[in-house]
């Protein structure tokens, strides 16, 4: 194992690890009022589904107060158990990169306190100290890293940029799930990287797009699905409710 240098990656939090679509749609198919206004159960100021007391909250659907917390939304399904085979492959510097919507300050203590909770908040955790919140995500870019992420928006799709070695690999598309293709395509990147003999730079990226290439042939869609509320929404309601996030 080398310890002078690990695969940067990175993972998007929201569709990535922690499935918000779930809890999206549950608030959209129950306490809709209209697009900017949710009449749903809280408690001290915060979306609690076991609360009796409903209060009516104007503001999108993203921006409900208490919406991303751990009490909330759950990790997606393989999500943690990958998690924790890469950190044991001792093969990658991992990050956590995302995205809060900038009207919900509920979020960014939310999305801190859910890694804490599912990764703990000492030393040990793989994302001590390695939480990025951002809009810009293009602004974190590494030579040579990875970032797994369901979406392009937010400069998530300039990741993918051959002049440094950095790819976007979209999370969900071509299976490429934790419990699908990208646990196989990730397990083995880290088992060739740890192969190398330690000789002049690491092969990371030749590496990568060898291993890509064995097990599948795109890494994510040409264009971005996600364009944000559609005119017609309601009444022809074209986009799920979780593809409103962050617009
Ligand atoms: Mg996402």
């Amino acid at each position: 194992m080398k310890t002078f240098y690990k695969i940067p990656l990175y993972l998007d939090m929201d569709g990535t690890i922690v499935d918000t679509a779930s809890q999206m749609d549950y608030i959209f198919n129950n306490y809709f009022v209209d697009e900017n206004h949710w009449r749903v159960p809280m408690t001290d100021g915060r979306y609690d589904k076991s609360s009796s007391d409903f209060v009516e909250l104007e503001c999108k659907l993203d921006q409900i107060p208490g919406l991303f917390s751990y009490h909330i939304v759950e990790p997606m399904v393989g999500a943690l158990s990958v998690i924790e085979k890469l950190v044991a492959t001792g093969a990658y510097d991992l990050h956590i990169i995302t995205t809060a919507p900038w009207y919900n300050q509920s979020a960014w203590t939310d999305k801190i306190e859910w890694v804490q909770h599912y990764f703990g908040r000492d030393p040990e955790s793989p994302f001590y100290k390695k939480v990025h919140l951002t809009h810009n995500k293009h602004q974190v870019i590494q030579n040579e890293g990875i970032l797994i992420d369901d979406r392009s928006a937010h400069g998530a799709g300039l990741w993918d940029n051959p002049l440094i070695g950095s790819v976007w690999i979209q999370y969900d598309y071509n299976n490429l799930v934790w419990d699908g293709k990208l646990e196989t395509i990730l397990l083995a990147l880290a088992e060739r990287f740890n192969a190398y003999d330690g000789v002049g730079q690491p092969p990371t990226r030749d590496l990568f797009h060898q291993v890509l290439k064995n097990d599948i042939h795109e890494k994510h869609h040409d264009e971005d699905d996600f364009t944000g509320i559609t005119n017609d929404f309601p009444e022809n309601v074209s986009k799920q409710p979780w593809e409103m996030l962050y617009t």
